[in-house]
């Protein structure tokens, strides 16, 4: 099995998320690799809400969640003693940003949850099978079961 040197755990703060940074750690201990986070706030605040509805951009509405996830991060950093420079709190489209920070930080495993938030939005496409699409390293998708 390849030795990975650094590892790219994708979080989404989202039901579960514990599993798969926790497994995200234990395999960065394993290989003694470096462990990088990533989150990403979606652009557009409107998915988060699933009411169908069209709310405009609404810039005080994603300051507050840029901050929010901010402290998240933060706090999952120092949980599993990642430092702050390999942390990335990005904007956009989750599936783009996940691949660019690996891509553009040299990461040779992506740690992701089999499903989260967009789990069930199939329709357009999972975080998940599209990072396994794109990613130009390995990736890791951990088995998350619905309750
Ligand atoms: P999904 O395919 O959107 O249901 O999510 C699958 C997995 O992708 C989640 O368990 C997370 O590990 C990751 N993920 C989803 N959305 C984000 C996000 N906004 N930022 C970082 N990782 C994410």
């Amino acid at each position: 099995m390849e030795n990975y040197k650094h590892i790219l755990l994708a979080v989404d703060f989202y039901e579960q998320g514990d599993l798969v940074a926790n497994k995200a750690k234990a395999i960065a201990v394993k290989y003694q690799a470096k462990l990088s986070i990533v989150h990403v706030v979606d652009n557009l605040p409107v998915m988060d809400t699933n009411y169908g509805i069209d709310i405009p951009f609404n810039m005080d509405l994603t300051t507050e969640l840029m901050a929010g996830s901010k402290k998240r991060l933060t706090h999952l950093a120092e949980k599993l003693a990642v430092p702050t420079e390999r942390t990335w709190l990005e904007m956009g489209s989750p599936k783009t940003e996940i691949v660019r920070v690996a891509q553009e930080n040299d990461v040779d495993l992506i740690v992701l949850g089999s499903h989260g938030r967009h789990g069930l939005a199939l329709l357009l496409g999972s975080t998940a099978n599209s990072v396994l699409h794109y990613a130009t390293c390995d990736v890791l998708a951990v088995r998350l079961r619905d309750e």
